[in-house]
């Protein structure tokens, strides 16, 4: 039980990263998110909080049986294109590398 909560709470955390590099880099935000990227980290949490497989599967965000709504499918993958290579660019964690690259470049 405790497992998949840490594991909810690594993949907010990482989510949460992604798009506020995104932000930054792409809408010219300074401390806080904008609206747009604001919503969309709340409806990423909400996807994560209700995912049913945290177990067995990866992160919601690369999720083959997504539950992403079409909206923000489109945009939480042009946050992993953007920011992905990025963060790991400044966090080399190899753990993180191997899932993002093994969805992102496949
Ligand atoms: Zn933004």
């Amino acid at each position: 039980m405790e497992k998949v909560e840490n594991k909810k709470e690594f993949e907010k955390d990482i989510v949460r990263k992604m798009i506020y590099i995104y932000c930054k880099k792409k809408h010219n935000s300074k401390n806080d998110l904008c609206s747009e990227c604001e919503d969309l980290i709340l409806y990423s949490y909400s996807r994560v909080d209700n995912c049913p497989h945290t177990q067995s599967k990866t992160f919601c965000s690369f999720c083959d049986t997504s539950c992403y709504k079409e909206y923000y499918k489109e945009k939480i993958k042009a946050v992993m294109r953007f920011s992905g290579p990025r963060m790991l660019y400044h966090n080399p964690i190899i753990t993180i590398k191997h899932l993002i690259y093994s969805k992102l470049f496949h």
